[in-house]
């Protein structure tokens, strides 16, 4: 099940992607004159089950709701949870790979991290399919891309037990962890370097959790205006799924809708010899398997 945001005629409504329209799912509710809140994302990532359930049900019902089909033209899709409440988790240097180009791009010795790596990005940086992503050249020279899974929580909780961390996933998008490499080592803390305005590109869509079946298998990629940068596979993070839910909300709640991204295998930009950053013109495509592709373009100031 691919669940979007997207904007049509000026309002921001939740729906069910059919390949080339989407259902608009509060309305198809209304058509069906069924109760329930489809009204968006957040809100049906919040109703669990029962809401997939209610969406399931509709998707049977799809010849007789042709009135609530809105074909992909007329419509604008949008980042999974385009507003997110708070910020975005993420986790650093979580593929072997990409922490091993780190260092020999700074001449040092590998030295593999012990524990994950959590920072955070700004709830301004998530931006849809297809947005543009800002270069401001008076703000930073060094605009770098990584591609991510990332999971949306259904079920809030904490302390959560790595054996029960997949029944607190909602489900999955793909991510694209834009980075200001100048401002994350200017700041010493990363915060700043990956905060900038959309520069957290999120989609195309939401597929739950028990349609897309077991991350580990997923495999993720990166190119940059057609030229292969980034390929691994979800099974050589260093800290899984399960381990990553359960050290993060160690003494931490987490909510429903909260979004954490899983951290980018090697093939990054500043790691290239010599480096290579995106520039105004750039299209970035990332993908994953049994998800979607995210395509977003960079432009000027
Ligand atoms: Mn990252």
């Amino acid at each position: 099940m691919k669940l979007v945001s997207f904007q049509y005629r000026g309002q921001v409504r939740a729906g069910l992607w059919l390949g080339t329209e989407a259902l608009d799912l509060q309305h198809a509710l209304e058509l069906r004159q069924l109760g329930g809140d489809l009204s968006s994302v957040l809100a049906i990532v919040r109703g669990g089950t029962p809401a997939l359930q209610l969406i399931a049900e509709l998707e049977r019902e799809l010849p007789a709701l042709a009135a609530a089909r809105r074909p992909a033209h007329e419509l604008q899709l949008l980042a999974p949870i385009p507003a997110p409440a708070r910020n975005v988790f993420c986790v650093g240097r979580n593929y072997l790979d990409h922490v091993r180009e780190g260092y020999a791009a700074s001449g040092a010795d590998t030295q593999l991290p012990k524990a994950p790596q959590f920072f955070t990005k700004a709830t301004h940086t998530v931006c849809g399919p297809g947005a543009a992503v800002r270069l401001d050249p008076g703000v930073t020279s060094k605009l770098d891309y990584e591609v991510e899974l990332a999971l949306v929580i259904g079920k809030g909780g904490r302390d959560i037990a790595p054996d029960r961390a997949f029944e607190h996933v909602f489900g999955y998008t793909v991510a694209n962890d834009i980075t200001a490499r100048d401002l994350q080592r200017r700041h010493d803390q990363w915060f700043k370097g990956k905060s900038l305005d959309d520069t957290l590109p999120l989609g195309p869509w939401l597929v739950d959790r028990d349609s897309l079946g077991d991350p580990a298998t997923l495999e993720l990629s990166l190119e940059v205006n057609g030229e292969p940068r980034q390929r691994a596979q979800v099974a050589q993070m260093i800290f899984d799924i399960p381990t990553l839910i359960a050290q993060l909300s160690a003494g931490l709640t987490l909510d429903a809708g909260d979004i954490v991204i899983t951290g980018t295998p090697a093939g990054v930009g500043f790691a290239m010899e010599p480096p290579r950053y995106l520039k105004p013109g750039d299209r970035v495509v990332a993908r994953i398997d049994r998800i979607g592709e995210l395509s977003n373009t960079i432009t000027g100031p």
